[in-house]
């Protein structure tokens, strides 16, 4: 079925709070989630739609660039394409925006990737997980996110997530080492023997740091350690396996299949945090599904705070791959309202597989006129 049009509705969706990362916050209540969505319509009328919403203090991709990158530089090499061609698709976009260490504005082509494989879902009349032909799991446990500048405000965080539902917790760390320990003791108290807690530095740890910290968390029985140190940094990402019984879990460092492949080379990496959106989409993560899996590697789940098409596609990932560690997708949790018409199937700690075709999400397009951002 060849791809008739694609177009791109950048909107606003409002927050419930924000999430500090160590290089600040993620985004601001006034910025709200900002995300590109790209509607594309097969030649029979078939529909699929996607997402890009970029984080700028994580990866550097704005919602202007996103948009911008989609519709001058995406939307004239697919238009005409075949719909089912999706490494035909990758690869022209490859071609007009060449990759680098990373895939080359994923979270842009993650938009496109998204709605060819939900119109792709919808015309065969399956799921996501079905199309991916593995039915691991039919639900993955949420994990709660931790963003608090001391234990008392931790404390306060993690009950709201219990009071809601939520057994397992990420912890933001990165800034200041005896404030992450306490905010990680806290949490662990509180969490108990039945809730997995794990702390994520988003490179923000000098190797020494680091060390540090993975010999105190450690300690404290952690099993998990995000991102350490800056994706660059190699020698000490393969120092710090060395040093502790932990799975040193690398994010930033994944981007994209080619450093995945470098760092097991170098035999410095034995965890890999999937996002759907860091690698250009579901065609390469489940690539990097594979190949991790293959290799023996830890998954783990993850995202950009995504809004629900995001955030369902990962699900049917997530558990296509059946990922039993908590998965960080953290949109529910943050954003306050979304252009969905009926919501997606969660039951807390669980985030159900949705059984409708393709991603599962039923887009209310009066809610998209609602939310509409002007780029200016
Ligand atoms: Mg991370």
């Amino acid at each position: 079925m060849q791809i008739r049009s694609i177009e791109a509705f950048p909107i606003r969706l409002p927050l419930k709070q924000v999430l500090t990362l160590s290089r600040g916050v993620s985004r601001t209540i006034e910025e709200g989630k900002q995300i590109v969505l790209v509607k594309i319509t097969g030649e029979d009328g078939t529909v699929g739609w996607g997402e890009a919403g970029p984080s700028r203090r994580w990866s550097a991709e704005t919602i202007h660039s996103a948009y911008t990158t989609i519709v001058h530089y995406l939307t004239p090499v697919l238009i005409g394409r075949d719909a089912f061609d999706l490494a035909g698709a990758h690869r022209a976009m490859d071609k007009e925006l060449a990759p680098g260490l990373d895939p080359g504005q994923p979270v842009a082509k993650a938009a496109i990737d998204l709605a060819l494989h939900d119109l792709i879902g919808k015309s065969l009349g399956i799921p996501l997980q079905s199309y991916f032909g593995n039915k691991s799991a039919d639900r993955v446990r949420l994990a709660y996110l931790v963003s608090a500048p001391g234990p008392d405000e931790t404390r306060a965080v993690v009950e709201r997530g219990l009071a809601e539902g939520y057994r397992d917790f990420k912890v933001k760390v990165g800034s200041n080492l005896e404030t992450d320990i306490a905010n990680l003791e806290v949490t662990m108290e509180l969490a108990g023997e039945g809730g997995k807690v794990w702390p994520d530095a988003n490179q923000g740890y000098t190797l020494a740091e680091a060390l540090r910290a993975a010999r105190a968390f450690d300690a404290m029985g952690v099993e998990i350690f995000e991102q350490p140190v800056p994706m660059n940094d190699i020698y000490g990402m393969k120092k710090l396996l060395s040093a502790t019984s932990m799975t040193i879990a690398l994010d930033e460092a994944t981007m994209g299949l080619p450093f995945v492949i470098e760092l097991l080379r170098r035999e410095a990496i034995e965890g890999v945090v999937i996002k759907v959106n860091k690698c250009g989409g579901l065609y390469y993560a489940r690539q990097l599904c594979d190949l991790a899996k293959n290799a023996g590697m830890v998954l783990i789940g993850s995202g950009l705070m995504d809004a629900p098409i995001g955030f369902a596609a990962s699900v049917h990932l997530f558990a296509a791959y059946g990922i039993t560690f908590p998965v960080d997708l953290n949109g529910p949790q943050h954003i306050a309202e979304n252009y969905l018409a009926e919501p997606l199937p969660i039951e807390l700690p669980y985030a159900m597989v949705p059984d409708a075709p393709g991603h599962g999400c039923v887009i209310d397009e009066d809610k998209v006129a609602r939310y509409r951002l002007d780029l200016g």
